[in-house]
């Protein structure tokens, strides 16, 4: 798939000034930013700021009303095949269909990506099996719970092996079981491929785990970049326990809605929405038969930073 030329320092996402607008709408108002080759970049804001218009700008659905973007060194309205032959994506709608089984799904996706047919049997099988879908190939996505779909929903994303991922809040609406689940197969795609990922979310948790660097967006504008530096450590509420299994530390988790955690030698941590009460979930881990050491609030916090950028901090 590998097919354009351009050498690999080329960044694979570079949007400078870029202006997009719906009839009178400016949705996106002179926005630069960048993803270099195996970078996480998360996109936060309220409903509104313009983080879907930003992707669909990636994937050349949206021409420019001024400035410019580059997907893997190309114009996407101009080369719109080339660039999404690159490109894999979830977005808001699942885009899959509910009367065919999973299996189908991805290989109707494979046969649209022409991926050669050898090659689409095995990754199908792999994808499956990676994503915990092999016992439910057969079954229609109507099936499927909704959690279980984001994760077709992804394997199918990633079938071709695209250079880059654009997800579109690809854990809204699941329970926290489920979206921690998805972030741990985002996680692993991108350690193990060196895939480029764009993240829109508003979950500040899931910014923190996954990006190496967030861009929070309000009305179509930048208001504030965390690289890695400044995101390490400014989560939400951090519950510390005496170590435990994974086993017992995933039921704690399921009991309580952590949304993440996080397991040493020393310590498993318990990782919570800063929106979550520092008490309550100290009280709920400790319910579940948690030891805890200690409750920690992330240093200023993600969200504060959220807050401050996005002008709600003084309601
Ligand atoms: P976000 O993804 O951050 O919630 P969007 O990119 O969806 O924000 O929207 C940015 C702005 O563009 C909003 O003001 C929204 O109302 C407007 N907008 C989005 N899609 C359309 C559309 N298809 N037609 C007109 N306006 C739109």
């Amino acid at each position: 798939m590998r097919e354009n030329t351009q050498a690999e320092d080329v960044n694979v996402i570079e949007a400078r000034d870029l202006v997009v607008s719906y009839g009178d709408r400016r949705a996106l108002q002179g926005v630069s930013v960048s993803a270099g080759q195996g970078e996480v970049l998360g996109l936060l804001g309220p409903n509104g700021a313009g983080k879907s218009t930003f992707v669909r700008a990636c994937l050349g659905l949206l021409r420019p009303a001024a400035g410019t973007i580059r997907v893997l060194g190309l114009d996407p309205v101009a080369h719109g095949e080339t660039v999404r032959r690159q490109i894999g994506f979830v977005l808001e709608k699942t885009g899959l269909s509910e009367a065919l089984d999973c299996r189908a799904n991805l290989r109707f996706q494979g046969e649209v990506y022409r991926v050669e047919p050898g090659r689409l049997r095995a990754r199908i099988e792999e994808l499956l099996e990676r994503f915990g879908l092999a016992d439910r190939a057969r079954d229609p996505v109507a099936s499927l719970s909704k959690g279980l779909k984001q994760r077709l929903a992804l394997a199918r994303a990633l079938l071709h092996e695209p250079r880059l991922i654009l997800l579109d809040e690809p854990t809204s609406g699941l329970d926290p079981a489920a979206a921690r689940e998805v972030r741990g197969l985002i996680a692993s795609v991108v350690t193990d491929n060196a895939t480029t990922v764009l993240l829109t979310t508003h979950n500040m948790v899931e910014a923190e785990r996954l990006c190496d660097t967030v861009v929070i967006l309000r009305q179509g504008r930048v208001v504030r970049r965390l690289d890695a530096r400044e995101l390490a450590g400014v989560a939400g509420v951090r519950v510390r326990c005496r170590p435990i299994s994974a086993a017992r530390a995933e039921a704690i988790a399921q009991l309580t809605g952590a949304a993440e955690v996080r397991r040493t030698e020393k310590v498993t941590e318990f990782v919570f929405d800063p929106t979550v009460e520092p008490e309550e979930a100290r009280r709920g881990v400790a319910d579940a038969g948690g030891h805890v050491l200690e409750v920690v609030r992330g240093a200023g916090g993600l969200e504060e930073a959220y807050l401050s950028a996005t002008g709600r901090s003084n309601p």
